[in-house]
């Protein structure tokens, strides 16, 4: 009998999941998100757990699920008025199995234990799934870059670097961006880190400006990868986004090159938001005015509207799931869709959702999508792409060689190709068919869970 379908095999893999899930959540008391994550990718490991004892009696659930380091440090730095402020910052260095850590900085005021680990466990099965040499973790702070000077940002990012310094490296652990952190915060850390270490190792950063060692098509690369990986969704059920009315959340750097991507597609996109409130404009969201607005002026989404006055906005950034759409694109942060606003988009007749951001559904919606039979991209697949090109940038950065625009693009279309193609295998391969969650999961995990068997009990 094959021991996939061995009931006592599956039984045993979910005591064995139920037991390590639980021993989390004690050892991690009161880290919501951390316990989401971590159950999210779990539950939907027993079948592989059920046909590979070796994981179970070599203890990888334990092993995995616990950070290999979790560093946290004072950051002080003075403001413009001369007063002295304290943050703190975080660097979770996850699992190195596959290669050195990488994973972004996120500075917003919500940044804790809880959200930072949680970002960092997924990043180890994102990364993998990527097919690029790079292990998982991520960092950032609770500090608010919104409405500081840039001589502000500078001292703390430099205040923060000269923490940091002593743990990163481009052999040890590379971060990169993620939200209240772009081009402008990554230059700052990045001449602290040159400064202290007396050298200029490029490839300690990835999400640089392109004169000093960035790669094209990274500041596009999540957006763009999203909607590449969700139109190999859409096509392989006979869909596509030409036509297709989207609604992306967010208008940062991800949901951005979302919007502009699915625009080339032939979307309309009819939304986008921020943290106050959300833009409609029916005649399709202007690409270039909210790269203007957000990017070059760093304006509110609101002012949308003063250009396009034909256009609506709205107060209140979770109302923007209300507006009856085909595609959703959650771009902004994550659980920013529950429950209710997912059978709000199914009732209204969304047929797909591509998670551009990082765990922008709850469980339960998770589940109303997959009930209704809506098609659905996870985030550690659909949003691989920007890590997929910072290990692209470390190889042009090791090279000293830098490869053309449409050159990255074609890599990053091949790689969220390929992503979709092995989700989507491993699913069938499991006896999930067309579940992209147990399917990004699975693959994800096996290349990890095997490497850390060759490495010993480490
Ligand atoms: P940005 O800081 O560029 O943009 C974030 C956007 O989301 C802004 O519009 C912001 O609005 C909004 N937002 C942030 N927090 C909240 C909140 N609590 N409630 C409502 N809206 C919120 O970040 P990114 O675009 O880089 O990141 C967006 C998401 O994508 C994150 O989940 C991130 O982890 C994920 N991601 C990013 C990658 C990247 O390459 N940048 C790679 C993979 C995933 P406001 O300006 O008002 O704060």
């Amino acid at each position: 009998m094959n021991p996939m379908y061995d009931e006592q095999n599956v039984a045993g893999a979910r005591k064995y999941v139920q037991e390590v899930y639980e021993t989390v959540v004690n050892r991690n008391p009161h880290e919501r998100e951390f316990h989401q994550a971590v159950k999210e990718i779990f539950d939907s490991l027993v079948p592989i757990l059920a046909k590979v004892p070796e994981y179970r009696q070599l203890g990888i659930l334990e092993r995995i699920s616990e950070p290999e380091r979790l560093i946290t440090f004072r950051v002080p730095w003075v403001d413009d008025s001369g007063k002295v402020q304290v943050n703190r910052g975080f660097r979770v260095q996850f699992n190195s199995a596959l290669g050195p850590y990488k994973g972004g900085l996120r500075f917003h005021p919500s940044v804790n234990a809880s959200i930072i680990k949680f970002l960092g466990f997924e990043q180890i099965f994102k990364n993998s799934l990527t097919g690029q040499s790079i292990g998982g973790g991520k960092g950032g702070s609770d500090f608010d870059p919104k409405g500081k000077s840039d001589g502000e940002i500078m001292r703390f990012a430099q205040s923060f670097m000269t923490e940091l310094y002593k743990y990163v490296g481009p052999d040890l652990d590379v971060p990169a961006g993620d939200i209240g952190v772009g081009a402008r915060e990554i230059g700052f850390m990045f001449g602290q880190y040159k400064r202290i270490r007396g050298g200029y190792e490029a490839g300690v950063f990835t999400g640089k400006g392109i004169g000093y060692g960035g790669s094209l098509a990274r500041k596009e690369a999540t957006g763009y990868g999203t909607v590449y990986f969700v139109d190999e969704m859409l096509q392989s059920k006979g869909l596509s986004f030409d036509g297709a009315k989207v609604v992306v959340s967010g208008s940062g750097n991800v949901a951005i090159y979302a919007i502009q991507k699915a625009t080339q597609f032939g979307g309309k996109v009819v939304a986008c938001s921020d943290s106050d409130g959300f833009v409609y404009d029916e005649h399709g969201i202007r690409f270039e005015t909210v790269q203007r607005l957000k990017e070059v002026e760093r304006k509110r989404i609101s002012e949308y509207v003063k250009e396009h006055p034909h256009a609506i906005y709205v107060e209140g950034c979770e109302k923007i799931w209300s507006i009856p759409c085909d595609i959703a694109l959650p771009c902004a942060t994550q659980n920013e869709i529950d429950e209710k606003a997912a059978k709000l988009l199914v009732a209204n007749g969304v047929k797909a959702v591509g998670e551009g951001a990082n765990m922008p559904s709850t469980l339960e919606a998770i589940d109303v999508f997959h009930n209704a039979g809506v098609l659905f991209a996870p985030a550690k697949a659909a949003n691989a792409g920007g890590v997929a090109v910072s290990a692209l940038e470390m190889s042009q950065n090791s090279m000293r060689f830098s490869w053309r625009f449409h050159e990255v693009d074609d890599k990053l279309r091949e790689i969220m190709k390929n992503i979709y193609k092995d989700s989507i295998q491993a699913a069938e391969e499991f006896g999930y068919p067309n579940n992209l969650v147990v399917g990004s999961n699975i693959a994800g995990f096996r290349k990890v869970a095997d490497a850390m068997i060759a490495h010993g009990i480490i």
